[in-house]
């Protein structure tokens, strides 16, 4: 049941009616992991708390560098060499005091997915490390835990949905096979504005409500933005069946 007081602060929330007091009681017992408390990580979780979750497990072992401040909008001049994820949930904490904050000021592992991703509904990859993102879609697949990917570098990016528990679910690495000689392309070899990483972290965090509050989340899907040109290409995609991670061979 949604006191008095939730009921007003989430008004315009569960006025829609594919969200309505069920879905906003779901957010509030919702459980997410965001990993990465970088340029998509910020929007993400700003709306995440906002809207309710109950519970946000905040996952990033690096500092606020005085680089990241054009996009990183929760961070300050003040907090330069403090640790993110720390800094991120004080911020949330003032935002809306009542969602539970889990910091782990660390890099993910194997040992930190396999001990947390059992606790939550859903995953955020906010990360711009490609060894990283492998390693979380393995642990989601092996964990059955539903995983929204974001991705940006300068003017372009894009997001996907994947759902262990849909049997033909393509997952991160039928899209993208492991290539050991793919240059390692992100923000800071790329450059980035951060208006796209808000839309993107921002549509991760949308995705993430659609699905805890039983709406559907497309998969097989690839969103592309081109910020450039302001357009949107959806890629169909398809489970692989030799995939290394995902398939059934
Ligand atoms: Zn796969």
């Amino acid at each position: 049941m949604l006191s008095p007081q939730e009921q007003l602060r989430f008004s315009r929330q569960t006025m829609l009616k594919s969200i309505g007091e069920d879905g906003q009681q779901a957010l509030k017992n919702a459980k997410v992991i965001i990993v990465g408390l970088g340029g998509l990580g910020n929007p993400a979780s700003l709306y995440l708390n906002a809207a309710g979750i109950g519970t946000l497990y905040l996952v990033d072992g690096d500092t606020i560098d005085v680089s990241n401040l054009p996009r990183q909008v929760l961070f300050n001049d003040a907090q330069v060499s403090q640790g993110k994820a720390d800094i991120a949930a004080e911020i949330l904490n003032q935002q809306n005091s009542e969602t539970n904050i889990e910091v782990l000021d660390e890099m993910l592992d194997e040992e930190l997915a396999d001990y947390y991703f059992p606790l939550v509904d859903v995953v955020l990859d906010c990360t711009d490390n490609i060894t990283t993102r492998y390693l979380i879609n393995q642990k989601c697949l092996e964990h059955k835990k539903p995983l929204v990917i974001g991705a940006a570098t300068g003017f372009d990016g894009q997001y996907m949905f994947v759902e262990p528990n849909i049997a033909d679910s393509a997952c991160y690495q039928c899209l993208f096979p492991i290539n050991k000689n793919a240059p390692e392309n992100n923000c800071q070899t790329l450059g980035i504005l951060g208006p796209v990483l808000a839309i993107v972290g921002g549509l991760q965090a949308l995705q993430a409500m659609k699905f805890l509050t039983g709406n559907k989340v497309a998969t097989n899907q690839l969103s592309i933005f081109d910020g450039f040109n302001n357009s949107w290409q959806q890629l169909s995609i398809k489970k692989q069946q030799h995939c290394p991670a995902c398939g059934n061979d």
